[in-house]
């Protein structure tokens, strides 16, 4: 296949381009590197079978020759204010290639007759009242809050990825991503596993934001790749969740990371349940295990030893 790749200088977009390349395809990526990094591709740099566009993909795509299968990740995906990076710092860019991106990725899949897969994510379900979440449930979202900007025009996403399907005919995927981890991420990102892991390598104590008792269930950057990649080459077009069933409170978590990382001290900061910090997430998979035969398989420890390196490298290298 030929598959275009939005948001490939990302985190997850750079893995994703790796695992098609591995998988035989061709990969035409895009970015316009607004929190990418143009490092995160630079292994494929001479690849045969990859190109890079840099582009708006809020602005009119187009790409010459045939593609087979278009895939949307671009856009900002940290909550954290604190971070340049943060979405609620770059509300409208969020909202256009939630909105916009969305649109203009979908007419390139419709206009080359190729499959489409968005690049969803938990927070559809806002701060959920169901535990834990499964595809049916709708989710509970502030939309006006600062958080808004990312949920709403995922949901919009969602929404229009539909449309599309049904009254288009294209043939759409939709993942449900929950709380990713690996190397790649940006190291001032601003979400838990960068932050808890700068803090950790400067022998800083770990900024926990309330009690620690809000949960989340960290997925390694592979396992989630690898469901990505079967709900790409499945016919599921209902969305998937694809994150690791296994929920931590960040208290605990920063009790790991500090255990892995031989550091200590928590400070504890002020909660952000005013912003609309989801109090609690945890994944079901039971679609992702009945449709896609996937399940994750790398543990919270293991993950982590694989990702460490990778932070204190670019630690050394700032
Ligand atoms: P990231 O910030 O590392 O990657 C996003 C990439 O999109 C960056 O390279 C950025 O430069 C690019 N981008 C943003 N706006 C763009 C635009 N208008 N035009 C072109 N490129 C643009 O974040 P990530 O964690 O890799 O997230 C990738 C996707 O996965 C996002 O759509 C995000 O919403 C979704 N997601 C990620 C997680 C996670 O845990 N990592 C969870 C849920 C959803
Ligand atoms: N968090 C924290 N300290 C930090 C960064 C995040 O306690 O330095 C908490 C945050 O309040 C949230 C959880 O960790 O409850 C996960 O936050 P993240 O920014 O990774 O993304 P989210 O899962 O909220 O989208």
């Amino acid at each position: 296949m030929r598959v275009l790749v939005t948001g490939a200088a990302g985190f997850l977009g750079s893995h994703l381009c790796d695992r098609l390349l591995a998988e035989g395809h061709e990969v035409v990526g895009m970015d316009n590197f607004i929190t990418g990094n143009p490092q995160n591709l630079a292994h494929l740099a001479g690849h045969e079978r990859f190109s890079f566009i840099r582009h708006d993909v809020s602005d009119f795509i187009f790409v010459p020759g045939k593609l087979d299968a278009v895939m949307h990740f671009a856009s900002p995906a940290s909550p954290n204010p604190n971070s340049p990076y943060g979405y609620v710092n770059l509300p409208i860019q969020t909202m256009k290639a939630g909105a916009l991106g969305t649109h203009n990725t979908l007419g390139v899949a419709k206009a080359h007759d190729a499959r489409f897969l968005l690049a969803s994510t938990s927070e559809i379900y806002g701060d959920p009242q169901v535990h834990p979440q499964d595809e049916s449930y709708w989710g509970y979202v502030d939309p006006i809050g600062p958080r808004s900007v990312y949920d709403e025009a995922k949901r919009f996403a969602e929404a229009l990825t539909m449309a599309y399907h049904r009254f288009h005919g294209v043939d759409t995927r939709i993942v449900r991503i929950f709380n990713t981890y690996g190397p790649r991420m940006h190291i001032h990102d601003g979400r838990v596993v960068p932050n808890f892991l700068l803090q950790a390598l400067r022998g800083e104590p770990l900024t926990v934001y309330g009690d620690g008792q809000q949960t989340r269930s960290f997925c390694y950057v592979d396992d989630l790749i690898d469901g990505i990649y079967r709900l790409l080459m499945s016919d599921e077009h209902r969305p998937v969740n694809i994150g690791n069933p296994v929920e931590t409170t960040i208290l605990e978590f920063a009790h790991t990371i500090n255990r892995m990382t031989g550091n200590e001290g928590v400070t504890f900061l002020p909660d952000r349940r005013g912003s609309g910090d989801p109090q609690r997430r945890q994944p079901d998979i039971a679609r992702a295990r009945q449709a896609l035969g996937w399940e994750p398989r790398i543990e919270l420890d293991e993950g982590l030893r694989r990702t460490i390196p990778y932070f204190k490298e670019k630690i050394d290298q700032a």
